[in-house]
């Protein structure tokens, strides 16, 4: 199977229900319905203002979105991906398909969801 995109629809129904920051679990995909959406965020730290950058995708049907918006107000989380050497990181994220198989084995292993809390 290959990775696709969600569409506008599958993303506003995403958005629907607890946040991923109260319930970092796995939830229903608006695509198949399988209960395997999971999501990883990031705090880029070139940003010119605090941004939170998601990604969101199904285990199952391998449908994925990439957001970028504000980082909310005192949420802190910890970020596994950033131990990686520069480099290693850089080299993932060159390529989107190849940073979500690695998210996604992250998860299946354990180091992912993150934990998050409120400052
Ligand atoms: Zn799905």
């Amino acid at each position: 199977m290959a990775w696709s995109s969600f569409s506008p629809d599958q993303v506003a129904a995403l958005t629907q229900g607890s946040s991923f920051f109260a319930e970092p679990g796995e939830r229903e995909c608006p695509a198949c319905g399988e209960h395997r959406v999971r999501a990883y965020v990031s705090s880029p730290e070139n940003a010119r203002r605090p941004t939170l950058v998601s990604y969101v995708w199904c285990a199952a049907c391998l449908r994925f979105v990439g957001t970028r918006a504000r980082h909310p107000e005192g949420v802190v989380f910890s970020d596994p991906v950033a131990a990686l050497p520069a480099a290693e990181r850089r080299e993932l994220e060159g390529s989107l398909i190849g940073f979500l198989a690695h998210l996604d084995r992250l998860w299946d292993d354990g180091v992912l969801p993150q934990s998050f809390a409120t400052a």
